[in-house]
């Protein structure tokens, strides 16, 4: 099975180590293409394994600097070990913002499941007092993402909008997807007028030529915003958007642990599905 799903996960991952991601960085720099690299892992449950992730962390830094890549870095709370304790992720993760604040990098908060928004946007908010190297992802599906994208843009902190990939109850998100996407349109307006160099995280064309419209009749110039897209989605629309000189970054995700990142992204398409089949019986 596994095998599988790692012919499913080549579209999607560089590879298992540093070095393939930035191999895959590299590709897309040389199309003008800015990256952001994520080392795979989630919901850590043991003190050592949430200080390594963040030492890997570290050295991706320290690779980004010597290769001398056009490459932020992206990581989530519960691989810095929000699930063992508050204190052990601040540790850990001030660590990685310290030492990407050393090489002049900035570091992304992906946005997990419901449960972990609140604890995700405090650690943040108290992080941001001290360090603007840092920016977060925010889901247009949850309800309150309105009230968060207002606080955020008061502090002048930067916001990456996306989607959102978990499954969750009513009580929080919209079940609609047309409520959703309204949603994002909504809140891409906030953040284009209002943000600090947003980024509109989407595949979604009609969104995207929302984006660009609404930036035009605004005066919003192209170092306003970036768009950010994930590696192996919608490859020839990245290309044409960098060439006609937006900034647009892709999402490169590496690692062992890849099963979660990769089911996460199966159900996001039906089509999927059938890429799916066809590689098990090639
Ligand atoms: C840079 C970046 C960071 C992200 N970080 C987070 C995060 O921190 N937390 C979180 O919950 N989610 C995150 N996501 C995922 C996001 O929430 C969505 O699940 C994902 O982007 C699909 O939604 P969409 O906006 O592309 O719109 P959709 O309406 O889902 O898709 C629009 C079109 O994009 C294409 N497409 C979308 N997904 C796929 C796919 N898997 N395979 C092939 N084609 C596809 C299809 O053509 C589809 O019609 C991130 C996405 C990006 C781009």
């Amino acid at each position: 099975m596994n095998r599988f799903l790692g012919l499913f996960a080549r579209r999607y991952i560089a590879g298992e180590g540093r070095k393939d991601a930035i191999s895959v960085a590299m590709g897309l720099n040389s199309h003008g293409i800015l990256v952001s690299i994520d080392n795979l892992g989630e919901m850590v449950k043991i003190t050592g394994e949430a200080v390594a992730a963040a030492d890997e962390y570290i050295k991706l830094l320290e690779e980004i600097k010597e290769t001398g890549i056009q490459a932020d870095i992206s990581l989530k709370l519960s691989h810095m070990g929000l699930d063992i304790g508050e204190e052990v992720c601040r540790t850990n993760l001030e660590r990685v913002i310290k030492w990407a604040e050393e090489v002049n990098n900035f570091v992304w908060f992906d946005m997990e499941r419901g449960k972990y928004t609140q604890g995700t946007l405090d650690i943040f908010f108290d992080l941001h007092k001290r360090h603007n190297n840092i920016g977060i992802a925010i889901q247009s599906y949850l309800k309150r993402s309105e009230r968060d994208v207002g606080r955020l843009i008061e502090e002048g902190a930067r916001v990456r909008l996306v989607k959102g990939a978990y499954k969750e109850p009513p009580e929080i998100a919209f079940p609609e997807k047309r409520d959703v996407d309204r949603n994002f349109e909504l809140l891409m307006h906030d953040l284009l007028l209002r943000g600090n160099r947003p980024a509109i995280a989407t595949h979604d064309m009609r969104l995207i030529e929302a984006a660009l419209k609404f930036a035009r009749e605004n005066g919003i110039g192209n170092d306003r915003f970036e768009f950010q897209m994930l590696l192996g989605i919608k490859r020839t629309v990245q290309k044409r958007l960098a060439e006609e000189g937006y900034r647009m970054r892709v999402y490169i995700p590496y690692g062992p642990e890849w099963l979660p990142y990769i089911t996460r992204r199966f159900k996001e398409r039906k089509e999927n599905v059938f890429f799916f089949i066809r590689n098990i019986f090639d």
